[in-house]
């Protein structure tokens, strides 16, 4: 098969790479039909971290990607909820199905957690083929929604509803969001949602920030300046939930200047080995700070029914189309930020 494989930092090819086999009775092999490229993908496109995992020129290669759709075109014994050509969404990542943590509901604490496209582990879906172990737990259909709400729902919108509900977000209250990338977006347009009174959205890109305008969020640009004209926003009182969406070291650091008093802070961008918070701040603020890796599959029976309704749009974020053979050029415009790029959508076909 063809797929986009990892060789390097800023040297993802589009290759032939093996077929994928059913590693187990309760996987399944689906036929690929789109896919995305995640924020997260890019610290192994910097040469950075995620987790232990180091990304340097050396570092054996991989298909990637964690975020992908497709048709179901074999299964081993143990799957029961899915057939040969069920159309499908795979959450992006998943536990070994068989411990007591994945068979509670919690695949995340599974000591074989991993996403996809991470690392040989569990190869990704920026692919022809992908072989999905605990497929009854990690798939979902996606009759009645569109691609890009399914593509959607393999991370980003997950991602967005924990790390946002995680910030304890309360009817009639205050939200700042930090990083405007399509989680950043979604947590925007959920907060109101769910009910607050005000957004303040922050990143250093106009055309991000105009799409969280359009939503009804106050919107603010990054730096020295932006403490003082948050706290001059909610009369000296702070932020009472912030959520960190971005993983960038200036955007974490801005975090914890924002909260108010009692206020909660939640991080869900993947941060670099040196990445710390001020304690002093925490402890006399009485600040509860979240951060983590989101249960995906947990937050679909929130998500669909806000789909469904119409209450959330996730309107304008699918920015650019690629095909599978031009992933490179993918990876380096998403990268770039260039040409207002905010969520791509590859064609695998
Ligand atoms: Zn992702
Ligand atoms: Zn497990």
């Amino acid at each position: 098969m063809k797929a986009l494989v990892f060789n390097g930092p800023r040297d993802i090819r589009y290759e032939s790479y093996a077929d994928p086999e059913l590693r187990s009775a309760n996987s399944a092999i689906l036929k690929v039909e789109s896919c995305s490229i995640c924020g997260s993908d890019l610290h192994m496109y910097h040469g950075a971290h995620i987790g232990k995992r180091e990304y340097s020129a050396d570092a054996p290669g991989f298909c990637c990607g964690h975020e992908f759709i497709g048709e179901v075109v074999e299964t081993g014994g143990e799957v029961h909820t899915f057939k040969v050509g069920d159309k499908v969404l795979s959450a992006g990542g998943t536990g070994c199905g068989t411990c007591a943590a994945c068979l509670t509901g919690k695949p995340r604490s599974c000591s074989k957690s991993t996403a996809f496209g991470i690392g040989p582990t569990l190869e990704g879906g920026q692919a022809e083929f992908v072989n999905v172990p605990n497929a009854d737990a990690t798939l979902m259909s996606r009759e009645g929604l569109t691609d890009e709400q399914a593509l959607l729902l393999t991370d980003g919108m997950a991602t967005a509803y924990f790390g946002l509900t995680r910030a304890e977000p309360q009817p009639g209250g205050t939200v700042a969001v930090i990083g405007l990338g399509p989680i950043g977006i979604i947590g925007v347009e959920l907060a109101f949602a769910l009910g607050a009174a005000r957004v303040f959205a922050i990143d250093p890109v106009v055309s991000r920030r105009k799409m969280a305008q359009a939503l009804g969020a106050e919107v603010f640009v990054p730096g020295p300046d932006l403490k003082a004209q948050i706290l001059e926003a909610t009369g000296g009182a702070g932020v009472q939930s912030v959520f960190e969406a971005s993983g960038a070291k200036g955007a974490i650091n801005s975090v914890l200047p924002l909260v108010g008093k009692r206020g909660n802070a939640s991080f869900i961008g993947i941060p670099e080995p040196d990445d710390a918070l001020p304690l002093p701040l925490i402890m006399f603020k009485n600040v509860t700070v979240r951060g983590g890796i989101c249960d995906v599959q947990n937050m679909w029976p929130h998500l669909v029914p806000l789909i469904q309704s119409g209450r959330i749009k996730a309107a304008g974020l699918f920015s650019h189309d690629f095909k599978l053979s031009e992933g490179a050029e993918a990876y380096r415009l998403f990268d770039s930020r260039e040409d207002d790029v905010i969520k791509l959508r590859i064609d695998v076909g």
